[in-house]
């Protein structure tokens, strides 16, 4: 193995660890990922492709600050120095922002993220920006306007979405962080079929400020990393009370690093895990089921008990969610008017064209095909007329689905179903049929709607086609800690169970892109 290749396949905690130690140098491992991505990550049309924009200049410029702080005694986090990639749906000043978007090419935003703010407060190295479904619509990266991601475990398939760059940036070793966000699924279900771990927080816990909105009352940004310990490290980082959020809940981020330090220990005596029963069998992939069952097998043997405990309702989160979603990002993306920001398109001979004329034909040829089915089903269902039977029904369910939540949290202390029902599709499978796209965050989004927290991680590889599938952990909202706890001790389970973490097994890739 290469330097670069033995520095890159290490845990963000181990290189915080190797920084603290004087054993290394933060431009040292950032510039081993940058050689990584110049390695792997390729173009829409070869490699990876997990980047939109890579930013060597502006990662080497913080790496450098960050060993200067170090030699002078004063870094500034355990996490300084330790090189991030960051979806481009979060604001970043100096660096584009498109949110996979053509309507946004080329768009650089005046402030960040409040979250990207505390990544660089706290040292780390922000890599590049990574790929997309367009304004986080999809579940396989392909409704990118700059050509989707590939799945590291096999670069015909899809790497799953919207955050499918970040996830394959994780599992490709191209970053030890990413930042994902999550409106129906797209932290955990990419993570499921890369084979990583991604966690979406508690509505509320991490700051939205400057997170480009698709459903503001669903969407929340959130951890992709490849170990439970990495994520709650950097959790801890971005979470928290945000003035600029008024969303944001103010109460201190329960301590996760603890929780999942403590579930390593792999002692889960006393824990209630409730099965969902509407959340397996029919839909879902054999290989994901047994991976599933065996995770369970796992649990009970750590010491929990294992019960199955129906959410009824659930039954209509799908549909419930392509409701709502899409009102919401309806009038969301009213912003993108051609006035304000990003692309301009006059429309052909017109003259003296009006201000309605030059938005429709930007909009036009702007958005890709699934933003403007959306906003049509969005505007359609928020009509008059309309509103009380499609969008007002919707959040009586949406009421409904929190209230099965409630019911089972007062019987066991976390619930489980697999993350998404099958591996990783070929790119192009489900490209022309959205019901079967909208139909991989079947198990993901009631926890959006009801705005609890819930972690994705690999529990295996499937027998059939050799790839990750995913095992998700739902917890009560601010009990964030559970995921980490029982993360945690599953994943130190399932090392045993496959000889080390499954990400041993991605292929090396070395030279795809070239
Ligand atoms: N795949 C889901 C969708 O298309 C979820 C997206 C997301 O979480 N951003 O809406």
């Amino acid at each position: 193995m290469s330097d670069t290749t033995q520095t890159t396949r290490r845990t963000a905690g181990d290189l915080a660890a190797a920084l603290a130690a004087g054993e290394t140098t933060s431009v040292a491992l950032t510039q081993a990922h940058l050689d990584r991505i110049a390695a792997v990550d390729g173009s829409a049309d070869a490699g990876v492709h997990a980047f939109l924009h890579v930013d060597a200049e502006g990662a080497l410029a913080a790496a450098v600050a960050s060993d200067e702080r170090r030699a002078a005694g004063a870094p500034l986090h355990a996490l300084d120095g330790v090189p991030v990639a960051v979806k481009d749906v979060l604001t970043t000043t100096g660096l584009p922002t498109t949110c996979g978007s053509k309507i946004l090419e080329g768009w650089i935003p005046p402030y960040d993220a409040t979250v990207v703010r505390r990544l660089k407060d706290a040292g780390l190295p922000i890599l590049g920006k990574t790929n997309m479904d367009e304004f986080a619509m999809g579940s396989s990266t392909e409704h990118s306007a700059y050509g989707p991601t590939r799945n590291p475990w096999d670069l015909e398939r899809i790497p799953g979405g919207s955050g499918g760059g970040s996830a394959a940036a994780v599992a490709a070793f191209e970053a030890p962080l990413a930042l994902g966000t999550d409106t129906g699924g797209s932290i955990r279900q990419p993570g499921a079929v890369t084979g990583t771990v991604g966690v979406k927080p508690t509505y509320g816990g991490v700051s939205r400020y400057g997170l480009v909105a698709m459903a503001n009352s669903l969407d929340q940004v959130g951890p992709v990393t490849r170990t439970v310990l990495d994520a709650a490290l950097l959790h801890e980082l971005i979470g928290g009370h945000d003035p600029l959020d008024s969303t944001s809940v103010d109460q201190p981020v329960p301590g996760l690093v603890e929780a999942a330090r403590q579930g390593a220990t792999g002692d889960l005596t006393g824990l209630r895990v409730g099965v969902i029963t509407e959340l397996q069998g029919e839909g879902y992939q054999a290989g994901v089921l047994a991976r599933f069952h065996e995770s369970l097998e796992l649990l009970t043997a750590a010491g929990a008990e294992v019960v199955e405990v129906s959410c009824p309702s659930f039954v209509h989160a799908l549909a419930t969610y392509y409701l709502v979603m899409p009102c919401e990002a309806s009038s969301n993306l009213a912003k993108f008017d051609a006035m304000r920001y990003g692309m301009r398109v006059l429309p052909e001979g017109v003259d003296a064209p009006s201000a309605e004329q030059v938005m429709r034909a930007t909009r036009d040829a702007g958005f890709g095909d699934e933003v403007k089915r959306r906003i049509i089903l969005g505007t359609y269902a928020l009509s008059s007329g309309y509103y009380d039977a499609y969008y007002g029904t919707a959040q009586r369910v949406r009421t409904l689905i929190s209230r099965d939540f409630e019911a089972a949290f007062g019987q066991v202390d976390v619930l489980v179903s697999p993350t998404a029902p099958t591996t990783a599709f070929k790119l192009g499978e489900k490209l022309d049929d959205p019901l079967a796209m909208y139909l991989n965050d079947l198990a993901t989004i009631p926890a959006n709607l009801a705005g609890v927290p819930g972690i994705s991680l690999p529990s295996g590889l499937a027998d059939e086609d050799g790839l990750p599938a995913g095992f998700q952990v739902l917890a009560p909202a601010m009990a964030d800690d559970r995921l980490y706890r029982v993360g945690a001790a599953l994943e130190a389970a399932l090392h045993d169970r496959w000889g080390g973490p499954l990400l041993d097994k991605v292929p090396a890739l070395e030279g795809v892109a070239r």
